[in-house]
């Protein structure tokens, strides 16, 4: 029989007495621990969830024990691990309307949020709620947060550490950009200087024609096959008449003007492959790859009428141009490039005998013979 303060009521089988025996038994189906003490805080009544919950309490669960007692107990005998003193203050606070809870951490890592509540004869009731699972959600939460918040600085120190490789890699690029500019400047430059190299070692400054030394080379390239064997050319050697009274009626400069004008009407008549040299003076030759002689006679015959044809004047006085060519071949069977040369100046000498204005010809072992002109347009 448990003390509530109605033992004058209460007599066995009574309405109170049954009253306080359902109540008792509805208290120990309850999840939550109960305590009820009267006005001197001595303990009431203990629920079995309470028993449970403070098992190093069992035999000190007796009703007329303090309460207040009964706590600090349980802090000292380890079935609560919240530190003494915290436990102090809130039984100290617990009678002042609105007392907070407080959470208490038992010997098991279970968490139970106590409360105490007036009564209306000034005595209490103390609940104690299992609150175990929100501590521990509460727990996994604030590691959440605080992890999440550590992250975050991370984030923002990679964000800057991004930021700075960023403007790194920009600056190396935009140096690399510069690099390359300046260099493609230098090869452009260097490529430049090598043309112009080449133009002063193998071309003629005043007309732009190939010079002596490039031609020779050219000859004895084109008289040999990619596959070594000897190839088939032709060669003309061309030479301005009376260019000497030229310069002399005319002045030098004309004279220039008319070597100029004389190589631009020539190479108006050669194909691509075929090369047009001075080889000094008033001297030019050109190299006919692939070329028989009679087509190398046909190239020389439209050049000579060309060019006495072709109106050259200086300052209106019309210049007298005239050309004398002669022409002939390297065959497959000579295999003497340089001997060509020596035949086509005797060609030219022929033309020149002729009468100027002529193309001469000569074959190998043949003597050299003049070429009838072309009715000219
Ligand atoms: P031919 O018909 O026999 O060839 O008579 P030619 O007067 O043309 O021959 P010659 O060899 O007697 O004279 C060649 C002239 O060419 C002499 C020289 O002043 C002139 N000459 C040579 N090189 C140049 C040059 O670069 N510029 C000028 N203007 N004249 C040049
Ligand atoms: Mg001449
Ligand atoms: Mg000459």
């Amino acid at each position: 029989m448990h003390d509530f303060g109605l033992e004058e009521a209460a007599t066995p089988g009574g309405f109170v007495w049954q009253a306080e025996h359902r109540l008792i038994h509805a208290l120990d189906r309850l999840p939550c621990g109960v305590l009820l003490a009267d006005a001197a805080d001595r303990l009431l009544h203990v629920n079995s969830a309470c028993r449970k919950f403070l098992p190093a309490l069992r035999d000190s669960l007796t009703p007329g024990t303090a309460v207040s007692e009964l706590f600090r107990r349980a802090v000292l005998l380890g079935d609560v691990r919240t530190d003494a003193a915290t436990v102090d203050r809130w039984l100290e606070d617990r009678a002042a309307l609105d007392a907070p809870s407080l959470t208490l951490r038992l010997r098991d890592d279970r968490w139970l949020k106590l409360e105490s509540c007036g009564t209306f004869d000034s005595g209490a009731v103390l609940t104690l709620i299992d609150v175990t699972e929100f501590k521990r959600r509460e727990v996994w939460l604030t590691e959440l947060h605080d992890r999440l918040a550590g992250e975050g600085e991370d984030l923002k120190v990679f964000a800057r550490h991004l930021a700075t490789a960023k403007a790194e890699a920009t600056e190396a690029l935009r140096k690399a950009e510069l690099a390359n500019q300046a260099l493609a400047r230098e090869i452009a430059e260097r490529k430049l200087l090598e043309e112009r190299l080449w133009l002063l070692a193998n071309t003629d400054p005043l007309t732009g024609a190939l010079n002596r030394r490039r031609f020779i080379e050219l000859l004895e390239g084109e008289a040999r096959q990619p596959d070594g064997e000897p190839a088939t050319l032709a060669v003309l050697m061309l030479d301005l008449d009376y260019f000497k009274m030229i310069n002399d009626r005319f002045g030098h400069a004309t004279g220039d003007a008319a070597l100029r004008h004389f190589t631009e009407v020539a190479a108006a008549h050669l194909r691509a492959p075929d090369h047009f040299a001075r080889l000094g003076g008033e001297e030019f030759a050109a190299l006919l790859p692939a070329t028989s002689i009679e087509t190398a006679v046909d190239v020389a015959e439209a050049i000579r009428a060309a060019v006495a044809a072709a109106s050259f004047e200086d300052t209106g006085v019309p210049v007298p141009l005239s050309v004398s060519i002669g022409v002939t071949e390297l065959p497959p069977s000579d295999g003497r490039p340089l001997a060509v040369l020596n035949r086509a100046d005797k060609a030219l000498y022929m033309a020149k005998q002729g009468g100027r204005n002529r193309v001469a010809r000569v074959s190998v072992g043949r003597p050299p013979e003049l070429v009838e002109a072309q009715a000219e347009a």
